[in-house]
């Protein structure tokens, strides 16, 4: 029996975590949940399945709720815990999971965020505690699962798939005028707002670019991402004598999310088994890297390396905040990301603080271009 953290509760993928504990009781209990802002989501969720440890990030009167950012750390490193699945959104889940990793966890690791910020910060944590790092991110479980296939000098490269989000088919001007409504509806993934945000511009796939290179210590040159609006395949690899290895599913992250808890082993899934018969039609195209510059910039931080990827995350972070508030427009926030990779000066990322700097650089620089267009 393992006990299991939910960092990120109340989120599109904390729910089903819930899920997967409450399908397997004979596997999982319910050890500790955390939230942010949502309090009455997460005071019912605390009520309904009664963890030991419970943590909230401002003080909930009359209740046993802990709170403040030390009380999640904690948490994330409590020696009750066997598995942390960290599913807090944004840069935020990076000190969870430093903490997490340094105390030898299996940190079942949702958000990419942290990882494509933390860098070799969390390589050593890694290293430091012994823990494991089990990817959620479907792309990324699929990857993970395709190169248990072959040695990884046999492996060519790793084919990531992208839906391509909602529109994949709009030319570049027709985007200009795309609302927060617009932007959150994606085509075959049921996700939290920011994600789906990602997936309308294309930066979720930029990130993921650079997250499978930190999961999977390959360079860019061997990373390639392809568009399959189905989302049946979730990646594949491509060995040297030709053979590509895919993993195929229905889309519902309950499945990367419990293999990421049970790895080596597979248990019965609550979720629904693929009918490939009942699919007509399974496509690629390559990406149109004009029309959509967010890739192209995860290319470029990810051969730059340092602070670089920082910014690309911390500069999105910011411009999906002021997105979503009415600020900026559509296009502006690939633009304002390119804007603060310009302004930006490269440094090497030696710590926390450099990191939590550039990130801090990033939002500031989004704010400036933010202002210089209104
Ligand atoms: P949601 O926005 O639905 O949920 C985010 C969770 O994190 C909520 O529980 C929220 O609490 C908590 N949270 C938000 N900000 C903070 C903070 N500053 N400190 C601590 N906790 C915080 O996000 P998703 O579930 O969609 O995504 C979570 C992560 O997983 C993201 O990194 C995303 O990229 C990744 N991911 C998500 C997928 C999906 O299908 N949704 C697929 C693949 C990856 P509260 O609600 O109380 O504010
Ligand atoms: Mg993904």
């Amino acid at each position: 029996m393992k006990n299991v953290a939910i960092l990120g509760s109340t989120g599109s993928i904390g729910r089903q975590a819930l899920d997967v504990v409450k399908a397997h009781p004979e596997l999982f209990a319910l050890y500790g949940v955390s939230a942010y802002s949502s309090e009455a989501a997460f005071l019912a969720l605390v009520e309904e399945a009664s963890p030991q440890v419970a943590v909230f990030s401002r003080p909930v009167p009359d209740t046993d709720v802990r709170w403040g950012e030390q009380a999640l750390l904690d948490l994330a490193a409590d020696p009750q815990v066997d598995v942390v699945v960290l599913a807090i959104s944004g840069i935020a889940a990076l000190k969870p999971l430093l903490s997490a990793l340094r105390a030898g966890k299996r940190v079942a690791i949702a958000n990419k965020e942290s990882l494509v910020c933390g860098g070799d910060l969390v390589k050593e944590a890694l290293r430091q505690g012994g823990g494991e790092l089990l990817p959620v991110d479907s792309e990324q479980s699929a990857i993970f699962q395709c190169l248990q296939n072959g040695r990884r000098d046999e492996v060519e490269k790793l084919i990531l798939t992208a839906s391509g989000g909602p529109f994949f088919r709009k030319q570049r001007e027709e985007l200009r005028d795309i609302t927060p409504a617009e932007a959150v509806k994606h085509p075959t993934w049921s996700m939290g707002r920011k994600i789906s945000l990602d997936s309308a511009t294309l930066m979720n796939k930029g990130l993921e670019v650079i997250e499978a290179a930190r999961l999977f210590d390959f360079s860019g040159k061997k990373i390639e991402v392809l568009i399959h609006p189905q989302s049946v395949v979730h990646s594949m690899v491509e060995y040297r004598d030709g053979t590509v290895m895919a993993n195929l599913s229905t889309a519902d992250m309950r499945l990367p999310i419990q293999y990421a808890m049970t790895w080596p082993e597979r248990a019965p899934s609550p979720a629904k088994p693929l009918k490939l018969w009942a699919q007509s039609d399974l496509s690629f195209y390559k990406p149109d890297m004009d029309r959509f510059p967010a890739l192209r910039m995860a290319y470029d931080c990810l051969k730059a390396g340092g602070g670089c990827p920082v910014v690309y995350n911390g500069a999105n972070e910011r411009a999906a905040e002021l997105f979503f508030s009415g600020r900026l427009g559509f296009l502006d926030i690939e633009e304002s990301v390119a804007y603060a990779l310009d302004r930006f000066r490269n440094q090497p990322m030696h710590d926390l603080s450099d990191i939590l700097a550039a990130d801090g650089e990033a939002r500031r620089l989004v704010d400036e271009f933010q202002v210089t267009r209104s």
